[in-house]
């Protein structure tokens, strides 16, 4: 489905016109578009077929209850990185079954909290932290289930501050030494070591570095159980891009899953993904009203009601996210900066942007924004948080209010 879509010139999402929702919701706003995010889903659970497989969504994409609660329901599990994401998950009525625990700096108090919720397994970033879960689940007097994360030295091709699969990376065991690690791990009996996961970075626009990423990980897994291992599953992290740019081709959910089935089938391995981007980026935009139009000597500016506290990507990764008006109109083109309302230069939306022209009080969507978007914005400059709606076909809720001035002081003393 197309989650966003002109109609008689207004942009829509779903059955709903983004107008409407800016000017009843206000704006900085985002919006989801349920069924785009479910669809994504589909995409990845169907591809797989009757392969043993859970797609474990990556929570910190975004975690908004609603998000996690359909996904939930549509019977995924949960990829977390801390206990406050974990707490999401059972808020959401997740199932702590379905859920994989990675990071590089789980503290104690997390991993003596996934083990009370009973979750899947912890992927283990290195040997201290195979001793603190054995010794945690000894206390508890459980067993825990552990897949060590390997690093498989590929450089995946993506922006330098989301590739996470090379040697001089902070994740991960090195390949090379990953089956010395899980023979020095047989001792602790509180383990049950069943597991093989690695991730090898984020907005991954070519398979290929993937793909040679499974490859050495199953030969890994054939060296482990010719030791004796007992290998019941294989995690692959997630990672898949999304096109942000109009000319940019992203894989395919359903060809890439493919094709890491044909690696994986027969033998005897349940297949574990945690997709986040690729789930939720395109079921999103924000919402940001024009509030004025200005010229410096070298420069024309759009300034909008959004800023790097809302969408920090363009920012801190350079992101390209298209800008399109929520009604189109017979203006010419021009050539602007996007900037927010933040007192830094850093805070702009897009940089040297050809687009339709704009004026004080129209709406504009800032496009692809539902992953690593609302998850990373801040109270900076004390700017209240933006609201999150979900549409539904012809039906729009509040998924979390706008902040209030009270919000951005509560805790303070
Ligand atoms: C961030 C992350 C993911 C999700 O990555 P996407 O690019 O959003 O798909 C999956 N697994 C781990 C371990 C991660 O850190």
């Amino acid at each position: 489905m197309d989650a966003f879509a002109y109609r008689e010139r207004a942009l829509y999402c779903e059955e709903v016109a983004l107008a409407d929702v800016a000017a009843r919701a206000g704006t900085p706003c985002y919006v989801y578009s349920a069924g785009k995010v479910f669809e994504n889903f589909r995409a990845y659970d169907q591809a797989f077929g009757d392969l043993p497989h859970t797609v474990c969504y990556s929570v910190k994409a975004n975690g908004n209850l609603a998000v996690l609660k359909l996904l939930a329901e549509a019977g995924a599990g949960f990829d977390i990185v801390s206990g406050g994401e974990l707490y999401r998950v059972r808020t959401a009525g997740g199932d702590p079954a379905k859920v994989v625990f990675s990071g590089v700096g789980k503290t104690a108090q997390e991993i003596d909290e996934a083990l009370a919720a009973g979750i899947f397994v912890f992927n283990c970033e290195s040997e201290p932290e195979l001793a603190l879960v054995d010794a945690l689940a000894h206390r508890r007097g459980v067993k825990a289930r552990v897949a060590l994360r390997v690093n498989p030295d590929i450089d995946a091709l993506t922006h330098a501050y989301i590739s996470t699969g090379n040697l001089a990376h902070k994740f991960g065991v090195d390949i090379g030494e990953a089956e010395a690690v899980y023979e020095r791990a047989r001792s602790h009996e509180n383990l049950l070591i069943e597991g093989v996961s690695c991730h090898i970075g984020s907005q991954l626009m070519d398979s290929q570095p993937v793909m040679a990423a499974v490859d050495r990980v199953l030969e890994l897994i054939e060296r482990l159980k010719s030791k004796g291992f007992e290998i019941r599953h294989a995690d692959f992290g997630g990672g898949l891009g999304v096109a942000y740019k109009p000319a940019e081709v992203a894989p395919a959910i359903a060809m890439f899953i493919t094709a890491l089935k044909t690696r994986v089938e027969g033998r005897g391995l349940r297949v574990m993904i945690e997709p986040g981007r690729s789930i939720v980026a395109g079921a999103g935009v924000l919402l940001t009203r024009v509030l004025y139009r200005k010229k410096t000597g070298a420069k024309d500016f759009v300034v909008v009601d959004a800023a790097m506290n809302d969408l920090i990507r363009p920012a801190l990764y350079g992101a390209y996210h298209e800008i399109v008006p929520v009604r189109q109109t017979d203006g010419g083109r021009v050539r602007v900066d996007v900037v927010g309302p933040v007192c830094e230069t850093g805070d702009f939306l897009a940089r040297d942007r050809e687009m339709p022209d704009v004026l004080p009080g129209d709406t504009l969507a800032i496009c692809a924004a539902g992953a690593y978007g609302f998850v990373q914005s801040s109270n900076y400059n004390s700017r209240p948080r933006a609201a999150e709606i979900m549409v539904e076909g012809g039906a729009w809720r509040v998924i979390r209010r706008r902040e209030s001035y009270d919000d951005i002081v509560r805790g303070e003393l």
